[in-house]
């Protein structure tokens, strides 16, 4: 009679209950008179019409129970178990193959489990190896450490019990939806639970089971009862992996349940932990307070506490960063063992007149800078130098100084540009600075210089992607023969078949767009130039530890005097009309301003486009009664030379650009930039723009107009309005960015880490000081101690080369 009306066995169950905690009306959540009323139609033909239970005293309530355990078939003494469908004899649990030992290496397929399908979902998840799943990191635990006993639950919030199945079976809530309820109890009192859309639970959750179930305890039909819980068989001291502790949640694919990665991640760590070798000593794991590698990789996975998910967080980071570190102070050591660099005689007396005949004299930081260059350069090894400066700051004179000595020592030397219009205005402007120290003839893409201080003319040249095919290549083989002593370009300078025999020093403009192996290419060129690496945004700390930990490091921190702070501010659609009058009122006065149009497309001839457009309504509709120019890269170079050249004299009052002009150019008499599409542009581009203007004795302004900013981009805008400083902006961003997008993500060691953070300044140091001393006492890591630090090492200066080409 009772048996498949799962109700009925519910009932029994909790009846019994109720007996045995001497009929208080706790068995059930809700009290026994609701659960009656929900199951009514189920239980009416055997108990018939109830009894209110909750209004009876002890005395009636106990016999009214045994009465009704009658009735439905379960003597109060007997066991509810035996009135159940006899649970189906479980499967003799199929033998387990004896595991061949799991190294790190092993296919994942070669765990229990892990089939065809399986396998391919993993690998989406980018796991092919029992390594890459012990890799496998949780984006997060699911605190299910919160165990309770049934009575002592609470609605709505995440709690574990402990509790034997009472009864279970399907409902159907439609034509489709099946569900599994169950009726389930500890020693304290009985919940229901139901799995919405999930008739399987039924079959695995047979009377008498014990399970743990983590999960909401919501209100259903005015009772508690858990919504479709994480579940877990298995008794009091059952190894658990589901429930009752904090859960590894895994990033989701499709077609993977969470229950079998955190399975198979079990199975992975049972199998290779206990032949794992740690590569870290147990002394480095002292000195830093790390634990032991397995301990923390098992801790990542299943944790015994937030702390213990913390420390192993900490140990694993440790480890990307020491790779890190290894890879660039190694790097940095042999660069500086090296005795193949070009001492560069800096006494040379072209330097005193260079800088005598400067319209300014260099301001104390720039001399400094210029100093410790110049004392680099004289040495026979190799220069590694990083010059930081905000924009404005005055960098481009102090290479000019270093590239002029270099030169007249006899060696080459290139100075390289992000962008062919910043490589043009550096060729325009060192040339004119030269030629106004020393005097020289510009004769198209290059610039010959016959002082009296030289012993033979000396030649700058331009070689940028634009120039005729006709032109560039003549400029090659006039830089092969070392013809041409300063090469002033974009990165196809640095193209393997561009050959720059005496190469002597090289100046990368603009450094944080080139990655760590593009200046290791350049250093690969035949000899071994010095490097002069330049960037006019700001290297936040952290990564001037990593990134770059293998430069020493110039900072000009002053500005040239007599600039004013630049005037930014952020203007709500609105205001478009207020933007433009106030270039109108600059123009009046004699000044000049940009405009740079909305950032649209990575492709130039969309963006080419859009320019247009834009310049034809500025010019036309907006400012008919000024001059305005256009400049965009796809102008050819003559084009754009002579577009610059006329903005430079004055022939134009607004020029209009393409994001392009975002580095370099140097326009005295500009007061104006106006930043349209302001919420398209990061931080560090929004910084560069602002700092074409300001760099007259004026005051300057900047305007960043957004028609539609989503609330993040204006938050971003406000505070480029805030911030004037280059560093603070740079720390900026990289908070809210990530160094992956700081430096294009490519370039970003950070990008392949799975737990360092370029926040972790403290982990950074300590990581870089052990790396210090593993290279102090093992140079090149070929200790066999060493040797998994050495691959860990190899392999991470592999992979910024692989993802570099
Ligand atoms: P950045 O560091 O952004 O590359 P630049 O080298 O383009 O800066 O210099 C910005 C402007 O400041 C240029 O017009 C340059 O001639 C001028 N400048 C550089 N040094 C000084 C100085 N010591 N005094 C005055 N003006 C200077
Ligand atoms: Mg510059």
């Amino acid at each position: 009679m009772a048996s498949g009306n799962s109700a009925l066995t519910a009932l029994a169950g909790i009846l019994k209950l109720e007996r045995s905690q001497g009929c208080l009306d706790k068995a059930v959540i809700g009290g026994l008179d609701r659960f009656l009323q929900n199951n009514i139609d189920e239980l009416r033909p055997v108990i018939g019409e109830p009894a209110r239970y909750a209004d009876l005293d002890a005395e009636r309530r106990a016999a009214w129970v045994d009465r009704t355990l009658a009735a439905i078939g379960g003597a109060p003494s007997s066991k509810p178990a035996a009135r159940q469908r006899r649970p189906a004899p479980r499967r003799p649990s199929r033998p387990r193959p004896a595991a061949a030992p799991l190294t790190l290496s092993t296919p994942v397929s070669a765990l229990r489990g892990v089939s065809g399908a399986t396998d391919e979902r993993l690998k989406r998840l980018g796991v092919e190896t029992v390594g890459d799943l012990v890799y496998l990191l949780p984006n997060r635990h699911q605190d299910y450490t919160n165990i309770r006993k049934v009575c002592d639950l609470e609605p709505w919030i995440e709690q574990t019990v402990h509790v034997k199945v009472w009864s279970s079976s399907v409902t159907r809530q439609g034509p489709r939806r099946q569900s599994t309820q169950a009726v389930v109890g500890d020693a304290s009192g009985n919940v229901r639970v139901i799995w919405y859309n999930n008739p399987y639970m039924a079959r695995n959750l047979r009377p008498g089971t014990e399970v743990f179930l983590s999960g909401r305890v919501g209100v259903f039909r005015n009772q508690l009862s858990f919504e479709s819980p994480d579940y877990e068989i298995g008794s009091r001291d059952a190894r658990l992996l589901h429930t009752n502790r904090l859960v590894p949640v895994y990033p989701a694919v499709e077609g993977l349940y969470q229950r079998s990665i955190r399975r198979f991640v079990r199975q992975a760590l049972d199998g290779v932990l206990p032949s794992l070798e740690d590569p870290l000593t147990a002394d480095v794991r002292h000195r830093a307070g790390l634990l032991g590698l397995g301990n923390a990789l098992s801790q990542a996975h299943f944790p015994d506490s937030t702390a213990d998910a913390k420390a192993a967080r900490h140990r694993l980071a440790f480890d990307e960063l020491l790779t890190m570190q290894l890879a660039t102070i190694r790097r940095k050591r042999r660069w500086q063992e090296e005795e193949t660099g070009v001492p560069v005689n800096t006494q040379s007396p072209v330097l005193a007149r260079f800088l005598e005949t400067l319209p300014f004299s260099l301001t104390g930081a720039q001399e400094s800078a210029l100093n410790e260059i110049l004392d680099d350069v004289s040495f026979d090894r190799p220069m590694n130098r990083m010059l930081q400066g905000d924009v404005g700051s005055g960098k481009t004179v102090v290479a000019a100084a270093a590239l002029l000595v270099t030169a007249a020592t006899g060696y080459q030397g290139v100075l390289m540009a992000p962008t062919e219009i910043l490589a043009e205005q550096h060729y325009l402007s060192l040339s004119g600075l030269l030629i106004d120290a020393v005097g020289g003839n510009r004769a198209g893409n290059t610039l010959e210089i016959q002082p009296d201080l030289f012993d033979r003319p000396i030649t700058i040249g331009l070689l940028v992607g634009s120039m005729s095919d006709r032109l560039k290549r003549m400029t090659r083989q006039r830089i092969a023969d070392g013809e041409i002593d300063i090469v002033i370009g974009t990165h196809a300078v640095i193209q393997p078949e561009v050959g720059i025999p005496y190469l002597g020093l090289a100046v990368v403009d603009e450094q944080h767009r080139f990655g760590v192996m593009q200046r290791a290419e350049l250093r690969d060129k035949g000899r071994r130039p010095h490097l002069l690496a330049m960037s006019a945004t700001p290297i936040p700390r952290s990564l001037s530890l990593t990134l770059y930990g293998d430069l020493d490091m110039s900072t000009i921190d002053e500005m040239p005097p007599g600039r004013r702070k630049i005037r930014t501010r952020y203007l709500e659609p609105d205001q478009r009309a207020a933007a433009y009058e106030m270039i109108r009122s600059e123009a009046r006065e004699g000044r000049q301003a940009f405009v740079v149009c909305p950032f649209i497309d990575e492709s130039e001839s969309v963006q080419t486009r859009a320019a247009t457009r834009e310049y034809e309504r500025l010019a036309g509709e907006v400012f008919p009664d000024l001059r305005v120019g256009l400049i965009h890269g796809r102008l050819a170079y003559s084009e754009k030379e002579e577009v610059m050249e006329s903005f430079k004299d004055r022939d134009l009052d607004v020029l209009v650009a393409t994001p392009v002009i975002e580095v370099g150019i140097d326009v005295p008499n500009a007061t104006v930039m106006l930043i349209d599409g302001a919420d398209r542009f990061g931080l560090a581009q929004l910084h560069q723009l602002r700092g074409r203007v300001g760099r007259g004795e004026r005051q300057s302004h900047c305007l960043l107009l957004a028609d539609d900013p989503g609330s993040e981009a204006r938050d971003r805008l406000k505070i480029v309005e805030r911030i004037s400083d280059g560093f603070k902006l740079a720390d900026e961003d990289l908070r809210i960015r990530g160094p992956g997008d700081y430096m294009g993500r490519r370039q970003s060691g950070f990008a392949q880490f799975k737990v360092a953070s370029v926040d972790d300044l403290d982990l950074i140091r300590a990581a870089r000081l052990e790396a210090g001393r593993l290279l102090d006492a093992d140079p090149e890591l070929t200790r066999e101690e060493h040797a998994s630090l050495a691959s860990l090492a190899d392999g991470f200066d592999a992979s910024l080369t692989e993802e570099f080409s």
